[in-house]
């Protein structure tokens, strides 16, 4: 541990599983003060409790407004401020451009993209008014790809992402608040559980899907105060897969 979060208050979404627990993990060893939110209270506990430093388990739900404001309202209840927010949570659901139902389009873009903005949207006032902040929102390697295995809605849900993220950069850099995103390739997770790893590796330049650890380094960096000049920036984490 380097103390490099060291007693900053930060907020996780879709901290309950996968590379957002990872964030969560690596933050709390950083010296954090956790809020692991999730759609899942029972994942978000068991997250809470697992860090070395034990975090605040938040049941939020991120596409829905009134679930947000519940969920800032209790980190705030519990930590008193923000200093760092994290828009990791998201979901894949697979379809084509001819079988994807309206539902399908609608729960991904309101779960991706909407809930990115609603989590931004619930932390500007809590950042711009200390002139300090950093946001970090989870784009994919999809968003420039348009998805290489199909996925329509989910490439133009984190196409969204990462225009949010530029145009949230330039409209908060004079209170000083930094937006960037990281943007990951295959990583190991319960959301890639069913594609063929092997298969995938041997189309990566670096030979290997990615684990939840490498996505989270990348966060804590951009979170961090090491990334004081940095904003406006979408990282790829994804073993050269996408070059550009
Ligand atoms: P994951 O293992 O499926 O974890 C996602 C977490 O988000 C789960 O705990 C999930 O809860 C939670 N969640 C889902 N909907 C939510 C909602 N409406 N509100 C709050 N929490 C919600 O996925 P992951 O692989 O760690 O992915 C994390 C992020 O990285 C996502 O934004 C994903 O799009 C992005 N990403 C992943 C990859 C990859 O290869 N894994 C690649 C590029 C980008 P439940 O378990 O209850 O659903």
């Amino acid at each position: 541990m380097t103390g490099r979060l060291a007693d900053r208050v930060c907020l996780v979404t879709g901290g309950g599983r996968g590379i957002g627990r990872a964030i969560c993990q690596l933050f709390a060893q950083e010296g954090a003060r956790v809020g692991v939110a999730d759609i899942d209270m029972e994942l978000a506990q068991h997250t809470a409790e697992s860090l070395t430093r034990p975090g605040l388990a938040i049941e939020m739900d991120v596409s829905s407004k009134a679930g947000v404001e519940a969920g800032f309202a209790r980190l705030t209840a519990h930590y008193g401020c923000l200093d760092v927010l994290v828009n990791n949570a998201g979901i894949l659901l697979s379809s084509t451009f001819e079988d994807c139902s309206e539902a399908t389009w609608d729960r991904i873009l309101a779960v991706n993209l909407k809930g990115t903005f609603l989590c931004c949207q619930a932390a500007i006032p809590l950042m711009k008014e200390r002139r300090q902040g950093a946001i970090v929102n989870m784009s994919s390697v999809a968003a420039k790809s348009g998805g290489f295995t199909g996925y329509p809605p989910y490439a133009a849900s984190k196409a969204g992402v990462s225009a949010l993220t530029i145009g949230l950069a330039r409209y908060l850099a004079p209170f000083k608040v930094r937006v960037n995103a990281v943007a990951p390739g295959v990583i190991a997770t319960d959301m890639t559980k069913t594609a063929n790893h092997a298969e995938l590796a041997a189309r990566i330049p670096l030979g290997e899907v990615g684990d939840p650890q490498d996505v989270a380094a990348c966060v804590l960096f951009l979170a961090s105060d090491e990334a004081r000049h940095v904003t406006g920036e979408i990282i790829d984490v994804n073993g050269g897969l996408w070059m550009d």
